[in-house]
């Protein structure tokens, strides 16, 4: 059994250009050559956005000749839709399954892998613990126990309500041992708490990004999944600070960070 307090978070696809298309494209429209038609230059994030938005008036090489002064343009104007041609994929680990809960809310603009409760056993047992109960925050230790002990018990139910199904469930009623292996799992998964640690596979646009990182990194939100959108956030402002550089990071003190846009939703 094993406690999770903070989760990982891995920037693991985004957006690449194919230049030499590009350039062609711009050949054959007879409009002015890379550079001067894409002002963004090797920031391809900014040039997806840049080159689609301009497609709309067919304005290469014309209009606001400073890239950030034209993303603003975008993003205060409401032009949302071009946001949507950029997206990145993430793979976050050591989150409950709380977080996923909520976050699978957010429906447009994002694509989810999860890892399965079906299919993967639990016997591992590993656990999140929530932002209140963290080891750093000493004057929650009493209440901290509380929650060890109930997650030591969830464990213990989930080994034991394996083992009783594995001894118990006909075979023969199953055609295959991957059905029945599936059938007790789905069984004995019903003990889990809220907190079992869960690993997903998230691939979003920027629009549906900033969407989340605004909803999710408000003080309104609940403090696990308010320093992931925070952490996402860090991670592609680095990326992508043209996209991104409009949230502004507060400290709180009640010891977590809250981000709010310049810009809200696009
Ligand atoms: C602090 C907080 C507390 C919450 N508490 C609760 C709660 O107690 N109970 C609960 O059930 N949920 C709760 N939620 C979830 C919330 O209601 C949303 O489901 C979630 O935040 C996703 O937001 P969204 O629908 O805007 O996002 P997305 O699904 O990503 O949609 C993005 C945007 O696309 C548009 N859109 C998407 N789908 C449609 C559609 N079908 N029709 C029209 N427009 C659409 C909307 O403009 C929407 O804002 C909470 C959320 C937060 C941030």
């Amino acid at each position: 059994m094993a406690f999770k307090e903070n989760p990982s978070v891995y920037l693991v696809t985004k957006p690449a250009i194919n230049w030499p298309q590009i350039a062609n494209f711009f050949e054959e429209e007879n409009v002015p050559p890379i550079p001067d038609s894409v002002r963004a230059g090797d920031d391809e994030s900014a040039a997806v956005i840049e080159i689609s938005a301009r497609m709309c008036y067919m304005s290469y090489g014309r209009g606001r000749r400073d890239i950030t002064d034209f993303i603003n343009n975008l993003l205060s104007s409401k032009d949302g839709s071009v946001f949507e041609h950029v997206n990145y994929g993430l793979i976050v680990t050591g989150v409950s399954r709380s977080l996923t809960h909520e976050l699978v809310r957010h429906r447009a603009g994002f694509a989810y892998s999860q890892r399965s409760q079906r299919y993967v056993d639990e016997t591992e047992g590993t656990f999140v613990i929530p932002p209140a109960l963290s080891s750093k925050r000493d004057f929650t230790k009493e209440a901290r126990k509380v929650l060890d002990d109930a997650l030591v018990h969830a464990a213990e139910s989930y080994t034991e309500l394996v083992t009783a199904l594995e001894k118990s469930l006909p075979k023969s009623i199953f055609d295959s041992n991957t059905d029945r292996r599936k059938a007790i799992r789905q069984a004995a998964r019903s003990v889990l708490p809220n907190a079992t640690e869960t690993k997903i596979f998230i691939t979003a646009n920027v629009r549906a990004l900033r969407h989340f990182i605004e909803l999710r990194g408000a003080n309104f939100a609940d403090w696990e999944i308010r320093f992931l959108a925070i952490e996402i956030l860090k991670l592609l402002r680095v990326e992508a600070p043209l996209l991104f550089g409009d949230f502004l990071i507060e400290d709180l003190e009640d010891g977590t960070q809250i981000t709010y846009p310049k810009y809200s939703k696009v």
